[in-house]
């Protein structure tokens, strides 16, 4: 039964709250709290039931039919609402707002939260993984985008030209699993969004605008910022329905601050995870992450994301981490005292918001114990930035959360002894009369002679006495006993000085579960008002986590600290990759990469395997590294600052948006020609393979004349297509290097040393000898090759025009003729025996070819 077809005048009135809900909540889930379960309805149970495995029954409403349902239990619903973020739905939570037991006729139901990718609740996140959901505000003639991480309060603005690319490179590479747009938007980043890299997006043009959110761009003048991020704040105030003051001032990214590049060079270069498994283990990011904060970790990840172009702040920080390196005790300690500290930022996020518990406030006063040593150590390293160490915070929490605290809330044991008097107070008449319970047994003993009288409690009688079975006779009417419950085992009574007592405890015990809250509930909003200091605290730490990491990860692998040149050059010595260095078992061959001032273009032959693109890759994980402000795997490095950095290596795995590999790549490498600058680096590995050779020779030879001439970039092109590297003898700036192989017994041992000038152009032939090819072919090979070696293939080659015809050989005047033969034919109009002899007669052509 659909919910449409429901008439609401027929239906239960529990079932019309759910639909009245429902109705404002029509793309959402939702969970209806229904006692200890979270039952779903109509066309959200079939979806959830299919979803999540779970069995769908049905619910009598009041209907003929019965109304579709499944449910899952409250307290195990966490696990079934992450499957249902994670497959990209949204889940509204219907709570029970009154109590049952204190409530005639229906139960109160609304929503309390909607969960959403964006907005999940923390403890299912990652905790070294940020969580930003991000909008997109399209004012035609330009782009508002912002990111928000509603579990630490970072906030981002950034406005782009009116480009279709640049907004979705944006959003996509900063892995957002939700995204926000006015419905201004062409529907065709809609689509590729949600097609392309399952994003879910979400159309409104909603705009919050509660004062209270003002500060947020109070120090930024473009009012483009304050629409953009009031438009997400809209919509993360409607789902996540509280308070979100802890959010962070809107920090404006403008690009010209960072080193760009998109987001399909970012998965080249593996830097936060790898191609083949999406891991973080072997990325860049796996090797460089020392922090021991989840602070330092999600920074750590960010700046890997988004380099820097700003030399003071890079040479600040190799400062830091050489500095580091020599004191080796501070370092050991400043790690010991930062590993105290906790998810400083994410723990005042749940303050502020209020749902955060006693543990939480034990985890935040032993981080806040951590920090007057860490002001220490700062000032004793001479670090440029401090630290607050918020004592009196520190105090209230070290006097007044016990450390054993439970989760919840509701039962007690939250508060400290001593802290106070009222609760002292009710805590010691609780214990004297349950002292004065256990005297009884005692003094009962006594009095009765019963030896297996035994003082007990349960939910239903409170305090009872127990006897056994075989003492039951001796109880006497003299005792004042009445008796309550009879077992197999025994008999329980009670007495009225028992219940007196038990009066005054269970008092006392409510009494002290509502003070204890009460005064939880203070001390949390004391530690509120601390929600600003302790949020700039943890960027101080992240940041120190984040060097401390640098320098760790240096020491470990004998990274070296840049130097940025003002110069168009580059000097590497001795450099590797410090992943391949660190993953493979064989040692690593360095490489030096010079390019000087003459040099814009390395064009790298060599055969396959050889090292071609690792050697590659390596410069532009060197140039990345330095540009986080972390040392440089090699033995000495000279490099300028680079403002982008584009690649076209290896398979793109666009391939679902349905484009050819070949247009991929024409794609990528129109991206780096149109918006490549002198200070850009391109990588450009065998472009032009995705078509026919000559084609594809014809084209990388026209782009590296494009960038020889025009970009002047630094770029590093390979190819196994012999016949550019006489383009050196033209192009001044661009140099032949190779990647060397040698055969040793019958097998090819690949150096991976780059050595100047072109490859040996005969070694393919002389590979596939090694693999035993017949002989006849080899020669024939080698024959062949002589031809295209030949001068006047060569001219032949270099006078062909992008456009002109290549004359076609003998094989495949030979070929076009077969084709069109057995294109006239039409197989459904032949014979067997005529569809057999054509067969036939093809095959004799093609061999008499041969
Ligand atoms: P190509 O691009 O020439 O086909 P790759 O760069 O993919 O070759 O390298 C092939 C393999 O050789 C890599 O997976 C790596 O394990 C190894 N390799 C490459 N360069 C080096 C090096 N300098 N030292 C050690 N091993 C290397």
């Amino acid at each position: 039964m659909k919910r449409k077809d429901v008439d609401i005048n027929k239906i239960s009135p529990m079932m019309k709250q759910y639909l009245e809900i429902k109705e404002k909540y029509e793309d959402t889930i939702i969970f209806f709290r229904l006692g200890d379960f979270y039952e779903m309805f109509f066309e959200d149970a079939e979806l959830a039931s299919h979803e999540l495995e779970l069995t769908l029954t049905g619910k009598n409403c009041g209907l003929e039919e019965r109304v579709p349902m499944c449910g899952i239990p409250y307290h195990a619903y966490k696990g079934y609402l992450d499957k249902l973020i994670e497959k990209g739905y949204k889940v509204a939570i219907a709570e029970q707002l009154t109590d049952p037991k204190d409530t005639k006729g229906m139960v109160e139901r609304d929503v309390i939260q909607v969960v959403t990718r964006g907005t999940r609740l923390d403890d299912t996140l990652n905790s070294k993984d940020y969580n930003y959901i991000g909008n997109i505000y399209d004012f035609e003639y330009a782009y508002g985008i912002s990111l928000i991480d509603v579990s630490t309060g970072y906030s981002y603005v950034i406005i782009l030209d009116h480009k279709k690319d640049l907004a979705i490179n944006e959003i996509v590479s900063h892995n957002l699993g939700e995204v926000i747009v006015n419905s201004k938007i062409d529907r065709e980043i809609v689509d590729f969004l949600r097609s392309n890299y399952n994003i879910l997006v979400t159309i409104r043009d909603n705009i919050c605008d509660e004062d209270k959110y003002n500060y947020l761009t109070e120090d930024i003048k473009d009012v483009r910022v304050k629409t953009t991020i009031s438009h997400l704040l809209s919509y993360l105030l409607d789902t996540k329905k509280g308070d979100l003051s802890h959010l962070q001032k809107v920090e404006l990214i403008e690009h010209n601050n960072n080193l760009l590049f998109d987001v399909h060079t970012k998965k080249n270069l593996e830097l936060t995870e790898t191609i083949r498994n999406h891991d973080r283990m072997y990325s860049l990011l796996w090797l460089l992450d020392k922090t021991k904060t989840a602070m330092g970790g999600r920074l750590l990840k960010y700046t890997i994301e988004n380099p820097l172009t700003n030399r003071n702040e890079l040479n600040r920080r190799y400062d830091i981490i050489e500095k580091l390196l020599t004191e080796f005790i501070l370092k050991e300690e400043l790690r010991e005292e930062l590993d105290k500290v906790y998810d400083l930022e994410r723990l005042v996020s749940r303050i502020s918001y209020g749902n955060s518990n006693a543990r939480d406030m034990i985890q935040l006063k032993n981080s806040l114990g951590a920090l007057p040593n860490i002001k220490r150590i700062l000032e004793e390293l001479k670090y440029d930035k401090t630290i607050e160490t918020l004592d009196d915070l520190y105090l209230l929490l070290d006097k007044s959360i016990n450390l054993d605290a439970p989760i919840t809330l509701h039962d007690g044991g939250l508060i400290k002894d001593g802290y106070n008097s009222e609760l002292d107070e009710l805590k010691d008449i609780r214990k004297n009369s349950k002292n004065f319970i256990l005297n009884i047994e005692k003094e009962e003993k006594e009095r009765t002679g019963i030896k297996t009288l035994k003082v007990g409690f349960n939910k239903v009688f409170g305090y009872y006495i127990e006897v056994s079975k075989g003492s039951v006779s001796e109880v006497k009417e003299e005792y004042g006993w009445i008796r309550k419950q009879t077992l197999t085992t025994g008999e329980r009574y009670i007495t009225p000085s028992l219940k007196e007592k038990e009066d005054i405890i269970l008092g006392a015990e409510e009494k002290i579960i509502n003070l204890e809250y009460n005064l939880f509930t203070e001390i949390r909003e004391k530690a509120k008002e601390y929600v600003s200091r302790i949020q700039i605290i943890a960027k101080t730490l992240a940041e120190v986590d984040m060097l401390l990491a640098f320098t760790i990860a240096s020491e470990e692998n004998g990274f070296t600290r840049p130097e940025l040149t003002l110069e168009h050059v580059i000097n590497i010595k001795e450099g590797r990759h410090p992943v391949v260095e660190k993953v493979n078992k064989k040692e690593y061959v360095t490489n030096d990469i010079i390019m000087g001032k003459d040099t814009d273009i390395l064009l790298i032959t060599g055969p396959n395997m050889a090292g071609k693109s690792t050697y590659m890759r390596q410069l532009a994980i060197t140039v990345i590294m330095a540009q986080i402000g972390c040392f440089v795997p090699c033995k000495e490095c000279k490099i300028p600052i680079f403002d982008r950095i584009f690649t076209r290596i290896g398979a793109s795995d666009d391939l679902v948006s349905g484009e050819s590999t070949f247009m991929v790549e024409m794609k990528e490498a129109n991206m780096a020609i149109s918006n490549a600058t002198k200070n850009s680096l391109i990588l450009f590995d065998e472009l032009g393979r995705g078509t026919a050779t000559f084609d594809g020779m014809a084209l990388a030879e026209a782009i590296l004349e494009y960038i020889h001439d025009k970009i002047k970039a630094k770029t590093l092109f390979s190819t196994h297509y012999h016949e550019l590297t006489a383009l050196a003898k033209d192009l001044k700036r661009l140099k032949n290097v190779h990647v060397s192989a040698i055969e040793e017994e019958g097998k090819i041992t690949f150096l991976h040393k780059v050595k100047n000038g072109a490859v040996d152009k005969s070694y393919g032939i002389h590979v596939a000898s090694l693999a035993k090819l017949p002989d006849d072919l080899i020669k024939r090979a080698k024959e062949i090759l002589n031809v295209y070696e030949s001068k006047d293939k060569k001219e032949k080659y270099v006078q062909t025009t992008l456009f002109s015809e290549v004359e076609p050989t003998k094989e495949e005047e030979k070929i076009d003729e077969i084709r069109s033969r057995v294109e006239n034919i039409n197989p459904l109009e032949m014979t067997p025996i005529e569809a057999l002899n054509f067969l036939y007669e093809l095959k004799n052509d093609l061999n008499k070819k041969q």
